[in-house]
Parts: C-alpha cells; sequence; structure tokens
C-alpha cells in the first residue's frame, strides 16, 4: 500500500498513466537500492513520466501535496544520491521514460537530448553523424545524461574533453515549483548574466530536475594508439605527463595512473588479463593519444615522447597495443581495479583530488600516516593523474577480521581527508556528495561555501522537496 493520499495517487495516476506508476512493493525493489546494494531506502511510489510535460504536471502535484521527490537515472551513481530515504514518504522520479533524441546540429556541432538517454546511446547518435561524444566511464551502458549532468560526471577522457560541466551548452530543467526553465540554447557565447546550467549541473537533483539538454559534439577519432607504461614512482608520472602534453598537446587524450597493488588485484582476480611486462614495477601508467586525422604519427610520437623519458629514468619499462585487442587489453588492466578489489574483502573507497603538481607528495604522506595509524592495510591508488584525481582505496590487512577493519573506516577516512585539505585538495572528485559524503563535506568545505549553497537551496526549493538528505 502506498502512503500517499488516494486524491494525489489518483492524480499522479492521470498525468503518467499507468505505464508510468509503480507501487507495487516488488515491482519498486529495484528502484529502491543502488547496483552494489550499499543503500536501501523505501518509497511511496516510482513515478515514471515520459515527457518534461508529465515531469512538470508531477512536481506541482507533489509541491503542492508536500511531497519530497528523489531523480533517478540509470541508478549507477556511486553515493546513494538516487536512492530514497526509509521512511516510505518519498516518490522516486525515474527519468528512463524520457528517451528521445530531440535534434542533432552537425553545423552547430550539438546535440539535444532528453535526461533519459543512456550515455552509450548518446555516443552512438554522435558516432552516426561521424562525431565523437567524448563523456567514457564504466558505467555508460546503464548511466543517463541527466545523471551524468547531476554528478557532473568525468571518466576517462576529462583530460582532453573536460567533465560534464565543459560538455553541455544548455539545459532543461523542471523546477521545484513545477515551472520549465527552457534553457536548451546551443550557444558557446552568452554572456547575459548569472550562468544558470552550472548551477544545476553538479546540484545531484537538489534543485530541479533536468529534463533535456543541448550538448557539445566533436570531430570523430580517427588514430589511436594507447601504451602501458612502468614507472619507478607518481612524480615520474607527474613529469611524464608534463613531457607528453608539451609533445603532443590535444592528441593526449587519456593518461590513467595505477599502483602495483591495484595491478596485482586486477591479475589475480580479472581472468583473460596479464601483465605486459616480466618484471613487477612500482606504477603504471596507461598512456593514450589520439587524432582526428587517419593514419596520424602517434606512435612516432609516443616513441619520440617515451624515448626522452627513458633517458631521464622517468620511464622503466612499456608496451605500445599493437591491435585493437590489445588497447582492450590494456584498458582491462585499468578498468577490473575495481571489480578485483571487492575480491580483497570490504573496501574503503576515497575519490578524492589534488593539484596535480601535488600528487607525489599527498600519496606519500597519506601512505606514510595510514601504515603508521593502521598498518598492514592494502592501499589502492590509481585514477586519473590528468585531472589530479585519484581513486585512493583501502583494502583490509592480509588476514584481518572484516568487522574490525569497518569499524576503522571513519578514521581511516579522516586521515585521507586531511591530508586531502592539506594539499588544497577536493574529497569528491567526481562521485558528487550524495548520502556518503554530505557529513563529511559539512567538515571539509569550508564555511562560506555551505552557507552559500544553502542559500542557494533555499532560494530555489524552499519547501526541501528535492532530494532531501543529499549532498546539503
Ligand atoms: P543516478 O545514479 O540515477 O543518479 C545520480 C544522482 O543524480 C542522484 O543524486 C540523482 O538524484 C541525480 N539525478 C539523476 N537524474 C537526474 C535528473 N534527470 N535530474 C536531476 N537529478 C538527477 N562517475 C564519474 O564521474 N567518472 C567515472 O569514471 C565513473 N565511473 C563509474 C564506473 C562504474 C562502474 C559505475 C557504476 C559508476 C561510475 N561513475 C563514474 C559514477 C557516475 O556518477 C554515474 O555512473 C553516472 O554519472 C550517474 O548517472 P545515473 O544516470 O546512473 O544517475
Amino acid at each position: 500500500m502506498s502512503g500517499l493520499s488516494d486524491d494525489l495517487l489518483q492524480a499522479l495516476r492521470e498525468v503518467v498513466g499507468e505505464a508510468g506508476l509503480i507501487t507495487d512493493a516488488e515491482r519498486m525493489q529495484s528502484y529502491l537500492s543502488d547496483w552494489r546494494g550499499a543503500y536501501r531506502g523505501q518509497a511511496a511510489a516510482v513515478l515514471r513520466p515520459a515527457s518534461t510535460e508529465e515531469v512538470a504536471a508531477v512536481v506541482r502535484l507533489c509541491a503542492q501535496a508536500g511531497v519530497a521527490l528523489v531523480p533517478q537515472g540509470g541508478n549507477t551513481g556511486l553515493c546513494g544520491g538516487s536512492i530514497p530515504d526509509d521512511s516510505g514518504a518519498q516518490i522516486v522520479l525515474s527519468l528512463t521514460r524520457m528517451k528521445r533524441i530531440r535534434a542533432v546540429d552537425v553545423g552547430n556541432e550539438t546535440i539535444t537530448v532528453e535526461a533519459g538517454v543512456i550515455l552509450q546511446q548518446l555516443q552512438e547518435a554522435a558516432a552516426e553523424v561521424g562525431r565523437l561524444f567524448p563523456l567514457s566511464l564504466g558505467a555508460e551502458g546503464s548511466c543517463t545524461v541527466g545523471g551524468n549532468l547531476a554528478t557532473n560526471a568525468g571518466g576517462t577522457a576529462v583530460l582532453r574533453y573536460g567533465n560534464m560541466r565543459d560538455l553541455a551548452l544548455g539545459l532543461e530543467v523542471v523546477m521545484p515549483d513545477g515551472r520549465i526553465w527552457d534553457g536548451l540554447r546551443g550557444l558557446r557565447k552568452d554572456n547575459t548574466g548569472y550562468d544558470l546550467k552550472h548551477l544545476f549541473i553538479g546540484s545531484e537533483g537538489t534543485l530541479g530536475i533536468i529534463t533535456a539538454a543541448v550538448l557539445k559534439l566533436f570531430p570523430a577519432v580517427r588514430s589511436l594508439t594507447t601504451a602501458w607504461v612502468a614507472l619507478p614512482s607518481p612524480q615520474a608520472a607527474v613529469e611524464l605527463i608534463g613531457q607528453m602534453r608539451s609533445l603532443c598537446g590535444d592528441r593526449l587524450t587519456g593518461f590513467e595512473l595505477m599502483s602495483r597493488q591495484s595491478v596485482e588485484f586486477v591479475l589475480r582476480h580479472v581472468t583473460g588479463v596479464s601483465d605486459p611486462f616480466a618484471d613487477a614495477h612500482p606504477w603504471y601508467v596507461l598512456i593514450e593519444l589520439s587524432d582526428t586525422q587517419p593514419n596520424a604519427p602517434l606512435n612516432e610520437l609516443l616513441e619520440q615522447g617515451l624515448g626522452t623519458a627513458f633517458e631521464q629514468g622517468v620511464a622503466l619499462d612499456a608496451v605500445v597495443a599493437a591491435s585493437d585487442a590489445q588497447v582492450r587489453a590494456l584498458w582491462a588492466l585499468r578498468e577490473g581495479i575495481s571489480e578485483a578489489q571487492n575480491h580483497e574483502g570490504p573496501s574503503l573507497k576515497h575519490d578524492i583530488s589534488v593539484p596535480v603538481s601535488r600528487i607525489p607528495d599527498f600519496i606519500a604522506r597519506t601512505d606514510a600516516a595510514l601504515q603508521q595509524a593502521f598498518p598492514g592495510v592494502r592501499i589502492v591508488a590509481y585514477g586519473h593523474v590528468g585531472d589530479g584525481n585519484l581513486h585512493y582505496n583501502i583494502s583490509k590487512p592480509i588476514g584481518a577480521e572484516d568487522a574490525a577493519f569497518k569499524a576503522q573506516a571513519e578514521a581511516i577516512m579522516h586521515v585521507i581527508y586531511d591530508q586531502t585539505l592539506h594539499y588544497a585538495g577536493s574529497i569528491s572528485a567526481e562521485h558528487g556528495l550524495g548520502q556518503s559524503k554530505r557529513l563529511a563535506a559539512q567538515h571539509y568545505k569550508a564555511p562560506l561555501e555551505l552557507e552559500l549553497m544553502a542559500r542557494v537551496k533555499q532560494v530555489l526549493d524552499p519547501a526541501g522537496l528535492m532530494n532531501p538528505g543529499k549532498l546539503l
């Protein structure tokens, strides 16, 4: 039984139809927990509107009734942002039926899509007109454009193309009172005051419901080369990325750093992968160069860059992928880390960023502080080094009890976040705050920033019905 009044339920049914309303407990289940089962909530109903007008009508009805809404896309977020609380009084508003590609304007290099379009479908639509939509991440087969915007998703190509914030030109948003803001402008220049779209990008559903977006397209990639390079230290990675950037400019599209511990976990637990080198090395980077020209001289550039790196002792060994299969095999070593770590017991995940130049010091100091306070913890550090973004994850010491390790989670988090703050970093580089980092943000963000955020929330959503209990 839904906790909503019969009148409200009937009014919502009239808006979204039977196909858009779920109140059956069993059918609601997949909307009430995240894919890892880390967060679970209850809801009065799940609504699946099929158009912006339907979203607006739903939001109006819920605003009048004082019912809170939890926007949800592909439900792949990592911070519990799309999961309702356990009161059973909130409604999950799933955007997954809004999946139209509204327009492709090749002349303007833009595509206009609805919030429920799956990222992979957006990439395919861009490819059909010979263009690239560059956002790429592990969940691209299930995450949606609305969720990507609401979390300002990053991924593996931020180095060259930026975050979702950099890829969006315009938004359509249903405001908390049900009015529709049509900001679907495909303009690269528009200096007519505050750039309102940026309030909604990264707001994790707390300021309004994103229903559509105008996004940038880029020339398709026609040449690609990928290398796996062994390094002595994170400092070498920072030096190498600087050299490769000077040499290759925008052709440098990927630069992923991995510790030996991360790679060892993948080699141990992921089938079909192998170590490209006979010897173990302390650190690795995966380098990707790409170009819009077919047969661009990328291998030559790579060889030139690596040649210098070997002479200076910055690189220890390297392999360059000779086929598409080898490219996939190298990426599998990088993309398998998160899954592999799950096989080693509970893992504590920290998605931090610091200025690129501070990465080596951050790793050295944080490793030392952790080993002193929690001897034997296994540090699984990897990430998008060009963005200063490290997934600084921790696995329990060999032989330790799960429960004893989990009891240390908060203390471990504080060691890591204290160091992050020391190096002028962020405690959430790309996954958002959601439920999991909301309280930590209260501690680690500047009081004035928190006050300004709360004031913006108060102005746009005075009744607090947009995704309450998340972010703020
Ligand atoms: P959901 O999980 O459904 O929602 C996420 C948040 O956005 C919630 O707060 C929700 O309320 C809000 N929201 C959703 N839709 C809307 C809307 N239309 N309007 C307003 N608010 C909305 N992230 C990265 O940045 N980089 C990565 O490399 C990366 N890799 C990942 C790899 C894997 C395997 C997985 C599972 C996740 C990864 N993520 C990564 C997390 C990433 O945030 C999500 O995959 C994605 O961006 C969220 O999209 P979604 O549609 O699943 O949103």
